[in-house]
This record gives C-alpha cells, sequence and structure tokens, in this order.
C-alpha cells in the first residue's frame, strides 16, 4: 500500500479521499489555488502544495505542476478524485511517465469510453444492449435526418464528446431536424471542440440507472449493485438512491450482468459506473434498459453505493492502484437498506437555479447525525466562502435507513435542520423534492423536476410572527454594543407605558418598519408597520423561532427554507440618506478588478470595476459623471445588491 498520496482535487471529493486516506495511514498531499488558500482540504491534508491561481486552467487543470507537487513531496500515487483530470487519458500517461501511478484506470479505458459513438459501438460488440440508433461517421444532414426517420421520431441529437448535458437536443419531428442538429453542432464545436454527433431514440419515460462496477489488474470485475439518479434537473443529477425503487431481481440480474460485461470488453481496473436508459413506462424490465455512456472515475453519487453494502470505494480504489485484488468477491458483496443522497448547493432555485456565491457565515449540520443515520460529506466550514471559480457544491447529505420512506423522511428532516447563511442554497429546493408525491411514491422519470419546477422552488412568504421575532432579535444592534441579547438592550419601560422603539430591516427592495417595546415581564412587544395601535406581536426570550446574524443581515430559518433581512444599522442608515447614489452589485460576485479610486472624478462610460459572476466578467461603468466617495475592494466576495460604488453628492 501507498505512503503517500497527492489528491489533485478540491473541495468534498477531496475531503473525502482525505479521511480514507488517513484511516488506511497514507500521507496526504493537497493541491490547491490562490483562491482555496484557506480551504478545507488544505486544512486537512497533512501538506498543501499551491499550484496556481484561481481560474481552474490554472491549477486544478494544470496536469504539469500536479505532477510536479507530486514529486517534489514524494507522493507515490495521485487520486484524481471526479471532475478536473479524472478522465484525461493525457494525463494519466504523464503521471506514468513521471514514475508515479494514477488512481484509476488505464488511458486506454478512458479512451475507449471517452467518445459516445465509438463507446457504443464498443459496446454492442460486447453484448450489451445500447440505445438504438446512428453512431457512425457520417456527418451530413441528408443521412442523419434519414436515420431519425429510421430510428422514429422523438429523437436524440447528442453531441459524441458530450458531457453536462451539452450538445444535446431533442427533436419532436422531422421539420424540426434541421435546426435542431446545427445547434447540437454549434453547442458542440463550442464546447468541446469536437462537432460531431449520433443520433439516438428517444426514450420515453426515461429513468437513469447506473451500475457501480470494479475491477482490478488481476482479471477481476464485479458489481455494487445500482444507484437511480433520474431526479434530474437539465441532465444535472439532484438526488440519488440506492437501490432503484421499483427494482427487480431480473431487471436488477440483467443490467448489472451487462454492466460487467461492459467493464470485462475494456480489461477495465478501479472504480467505474455504468449508466443506463431505462424505459419505465410500463416498470423495470429486463428488455428496457440501453447502455449510455460508462464514467471511468468515482462519481459524486458514490456515498449511497458505499452505505447499502458497506464498502469504501475509495479504499478500494487505493488498493486495486496499489495492485492488490478487489477485496471481496461477487458473492461477498451484499446490500441492505437503502440510501438516499441530497447534493447541496449555492444556488437561487427561484431565479432558475443561477449559482450562488458568497461567504457561509453561519453552517449548521444537524447534529444527531448518527440516530439520523446521516453522513454529510462536506468540503466547507463555517466562514469558508463559496467562490465564483467552481462548482458551487457545499455538501452532500446521505441518509442510509431500513426502507426507502424511512430514508427519505429522514434526509428531507435532516435538510431542515440545516442552517446556512450568507449565501442562497438550495436546501427548501431539495426538502420539496423529496416530499413531492411522485418522488415519494417512485414514480421517478428524469422529467419530473422540470415539469414541476413552480411549485419545487416556490417558498411560502415569510410569517409576520417569523419577521417579529428577527426584528425582535436585531432590536438591540441599534441601541447597544451587545447584539447578542436584545432584551437586555431594549429598555425604557416605565410607569407611563412602555415606549416605542422604531425598527427597520430590509427584505429585497422592501423596507419592514415596525416599532419595538419592552414590556414588563421582559418580552418585547412588536408592532408591525407603523400603526402603533395594531395589535404587537409579542416576542419572548424563549422563542422557536431559528435566525441567524451576520454582518449587516439577519437570516430566518423555517423549515427548509431561509429568508435573509438587511439590517440597516443606524450609521449606515444616516450614510444611506446623507450622500451620493450607488451602484450595486447585479448578482453576487467576485470583484476583480478596480479600476478607479475614491476622490477620483470619473466620467459617464468610463469603467470602474470589473465584476467576475458566473464565470463570465462585467464591466461596471460610471452611470454619470461625478466623483467616487467609496469603491469596493478587489477580490471581495458580494452578494447580489452589494454596494460596489458610491458617488460623492453633486455640489
Ligand atoms: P452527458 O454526458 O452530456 O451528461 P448523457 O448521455 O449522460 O449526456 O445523458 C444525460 C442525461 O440525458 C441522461 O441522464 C438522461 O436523463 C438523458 N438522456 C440521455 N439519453 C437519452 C435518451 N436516449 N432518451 C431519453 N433521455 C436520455
Amino acid at each position: 500500500m501507498f505512503e503517500k498520496i497527492l489528491i489533485a482535487n478540491r473541495g468534498e471529493i477531496a475531503v473525502r479521499i482525505i479521511r480514507t486516506a488517513r484511516r488506511l495511514g497514507i500521507a496526504t498531499v493537497a493541491v490547491y489555488s490562490d483562491a482555496d488558500r484557506d480551504a478545507l482540504h488544505v486544512r486537512m491534508a497533512d501538506q498543501a502544495v499551491c499550484i496556481g491561481p484561481a481560474p481552474a486552467s490554472e491549477s486544478y487543470l494544470d496536469g504539469d505542476r500536479i505532477i510536479a507537487a507530486a514529486l517534489e513531496t514524494a507522493a507515490q500515487a495521485i487520486h484524481p478524485g471526479y471532475g478536473f483530470l479524472s478522465e484525461n487519458p493525457d494525463f494519466v500517461e504523464k503521471v506514468e511517465d513521471a514514475g508515479l501511478i494514477f488512481v484509476g484506470p488505464s488511458s486506454q479505458a478512458i479512451r475507449a469510453m471517452g467518445l459516445k459513438d465509438a463507446a457504443k459501438r464498443l459496446m454492442e460488440k460486447a453484448g450489451v444492449p445500447v440505445v438504438p440508433g446512428y453512431h457512425g461517421d457520417t456527418q451530413a444532414l441528408v443521412a442523419l435526418a434519414s436515420k431519425a426517420n429510421e430510428i422514429g421520431y422523438p429523437v436524440l441529437i447528442k453531441a459524441r464528446a458530450g458531457g453536462g448535458g451539452k450538445g444535446m437536443r431533442l427533436v419532436s419531428d422531422p421539420d424540426a431536424f434541421p435546426d435542431a442538429l446545427a445547434a447540437a453542432q454549434r453547442e458542440a464545436k463550442a464546447a468541446f471542440g469536437d462537432e460531431r454527433v449520433l443520433v439516438e431514440k428517444y426514450i420515453q419515460t426515461p429513468r437513469h440507472i447506473e451500475v457501480q462496477v470494479f475491477g482490478d489488474s488481476h482479471g477481476n470485475a464485479v458489481h455494487l449493485f445500482e444507484r437511480d439518479c433520474s431526479a434530474q434537473r437539465r441532465h444535472q443529477k439532484v438526488i440519488e438512491e440506492a437501490p432503484a425503487p421499483g427494482m427487480n431481481e431480473e431487471t436488477r440480474a440483467a443490467m448489472t450482468e451487462a454492466a460487467v460485461k461492459a467493464a470485462r470488453a475494456i480489461s477495465y481496473s478501479g472504480a467505474g459506473t455504468i449508466e443506463f436508459i431505462v424505459d419505465a413506462s410500463e416498470g423495470l424490465r429486463p428488455d428496457r434498459f440501453w447502455f449510455m455512456e460508462m464514467n471511468t472515475r468515482l462519481q459524486v453519487e458514490h456515498p449511497v453505493t458505499e452505505m447499502i453494502t458497506g464498502v469504501d470505494l475509495v479504499e478500494w480504489q487505493l488498493r486495486v492502484a496499489a495492485g492488490e485484488p478487489l477485496p471481496r468477491t461477487q458473492d461477498e458483496i451484499t446490500a441492505s437498506g437503502h440510501a438516499v443522497e441530497a447534493r447541496l448547493y449555492a444556488e437561487d432555485a427561484t431565479r432558475d437555479f443561477l449559482p450562488a456565491t458568497g461567504t457561509l457565515h453561519h453552517l449548521r449540520f444537524p447534529d444527531n447525525i448518527e440516530a439520523a443515520r446521516l453522513r454529510i460529506d462536506a468540503g466547507v466550514a463555517e466562514k469558508d466562502a463559496i467562490t465564483p471559480f467552481y462548482d458551487p457544491m457545499i455538501a452532500k447529505l446521505i441518509v442510509h435507513a431500513p426502507t426507502r420512506e424511512e430514508a427519505i423522511e429522514g434526509l428531507a428532516g435532516a435538510l431542515e435542520k440545516t442552517e446556512i447563511a450568507g449565501s442562497t442554497v438550495n436546501l427548501g429546493f431539495l426538502t420539496r423534492l423529496l416530499r413531492d408525491d411522485d418522488f415519494s411514491a417512485g414514480r421517478l422519470e428524469t422529467g419530473l423536476i422540470g415539469r414541476k419546477q413552480d411549485v419545487l422552488t416556490k417558498t411560502a412568504p415569510l410569517k409576520a410572527r417569523h419577521l417579529a421575532a428577527a426584528i425582535a432579535a436585531t432590536s438591540g444592534a441599534a441601541s447597544s454594543e451587545d447584539t447578542s441579547d436584545p432584551f437586555s438592550t431594549i429598555s425604557g419601560y416605565g410607569h407611563f407605558g412602555p415606549l416605542l422603539h422604531k425598527r427597520t430591516l430590509v427584505n429585497g427592495e422592501e423596507a419592514v418598519e415596525a416599532r419595538v417595546a419592552a414590556q414588563a415581564d421582559g418580552a418585547l412587544a412588536i408592532h408591525l408597520g407603523d400603526d402603533e395601535a395594531s395589535r404587537p406581536i409579542i416576542v419572548r426570550r424563549d422563542d422557536p423561532t431559528r435566525f441567524a446574524s451576520w454582518p449587516g443581515h439577519i437570516t430566518v430559518f423555517e423549515g427548509a427554507d431561509a429568508l435573509t433581512l438587511k439590517v440597516p444599522d443606524r450609521l449606515q442608515a444616516a450614510e444611506e440618506s446623507g450622500s451620493g447614489d450607488r451602484l450595486r452589485a447585479p448578482m453576487p460576485g467576485l470583484v476583480k478588478l478596480v479600476r478607479a479610486s475614491v476622490n477620483e472624478t470619473v466620467q459617464k462610460g468610463q469603467p470602474l470595476l470589473v465584476l467576475e459572476a458566473m464565470k463570465m466578467e462585467h464591466t461596471i461603468t460610471a452611470p454619470h459623471d461625478g466623483v467616487v466617495a467609496e469603491i469596493a475592494t478587489e477580490g471581495l466576495q458580494v452578494n447580489d445588491g452589494a454596494m460596489l460604488v458610491r458617488f460623492q453628492e453633486a455640489e
């Protein structure tokens, strides 16, 4: 076994690999970009090497730099995690040329499965069922259109180099074929530098079911059952589970046998996944599944397999890479119970899942981990930032329970107990999906989320009671240094009745006015609105509303949803009314470049700063001539609506 490995990744997967390595007594080397200097994986590893600036292309994708780091630190092997360099055969060859071991399959196996068309031809030959379609070389419109007619509509056009659903088009009738083909080719060319496509039958009531396979260098190949990943949003997995709901022994036997056959066809060594598309219109049947693609790496969703089988897949990866045989034979691999995983993301479900950024000022996971049979694979800790440079995944939560029902309810409960403030997250969406009638009944298909997006992303409006609790919680802020106990800082209960303190919070663009009075019994009476005669809401010290205060904000938690209100303190309030106009961030992002300074006279249209958001750069220009009074600092993470520039008031 290895004594030291380098992990060529970041976030939760790097952390997860470090855990297993540590248990096995293997020392770990982390690599990191400038943006990840203080990241959790860096803090956890035994050693860490900086490999370049924030953009992945200059750090986590720089294979040469990573190999140099492994050599410098005397690591014997490189674990690529998933994404980044994990399926790059050129990298594998470079690693091996440097005398190091790549924890993963051979470059030949990756190449054989790298292009969808070649992989499908190979699988057809190996006797694995493949979606009926055309995977040949001809790319002319007339030829492809006639293949589409033969296959029968609806058809799916797919980029052969595709990934992440890019370059994919569903075509329902022949008239739409030419335009869809052109669009798919354009997208494929832009994303992969390869415009070639394949055409296949579009499966109705499709489910995505995949089989975990494992091979070693001694010619063994086994499966570790299936996972269902049908809960997808635009072809991206959202919730995964094992086993697949409604699976029967006959279909499972056929699928797992086909998967092992696929792995054997390329003498596969290491962890891999065979993805199948399943026609579930009449339940799961042994003749209604087809090979889609093979992922020649560990998958994001591997924990559900680990939980039902009790196997540590990363341990197996390391053992197999070190030349050991698979620790168990097929007969020794058994499954029990049901595991469900949810991917917790910084994203705004209500704005079509726009990725979000921000500092996680408050991050609480449920603490009854064992009783809840919960596993949390997190890549961040409280106060860490979600930056625009990488995938905005915060953590994966996985529950393993005797039955699917219990696992789903356990996971929904765990998500409700999770509190995050400082960024917008998808906790509410995930919980609504888990509790959706179709999802919980196991009526899965890949279109479920798209069909129900409106209800799944709809958050309940904040209740007056919670608003009152937020007002009470922030009431101390204006009148005292001590913000922790509003009840001790609001004073003024007297013989002639309570004094009313005015308090304002900002909900989106809207100011929420309230008046707060201390009562004789120490509770706070909150009058929402301007009407002093209105019936107040009484908030006591033991009010159960959950909230988190963080600089300039308060976040109220209700179920799995959260609502963040701005808390304009007095100083800020004075300033807000006092001087000049402001430019605010149109979306969360990173202040990448500042091109003006305080007291500088600027002209209308002059670039003031560059905001990087959603992997794009937005130049913020002066809306009019003026003098800069304040400007954001470079490198700052901002939430949307944050002030970027304030102008001096015109004379
Ligand atoms: P990518 O590599 O871009 O992720 P895949 O081939 O893995 O593309 O397909 C992604 C998703 O698209 C699948 O999980 C499934 O939901 C859907 N899909 C793919 N092929 C078909 C098909 N023939 N019929 C119906 N849905 C499909």
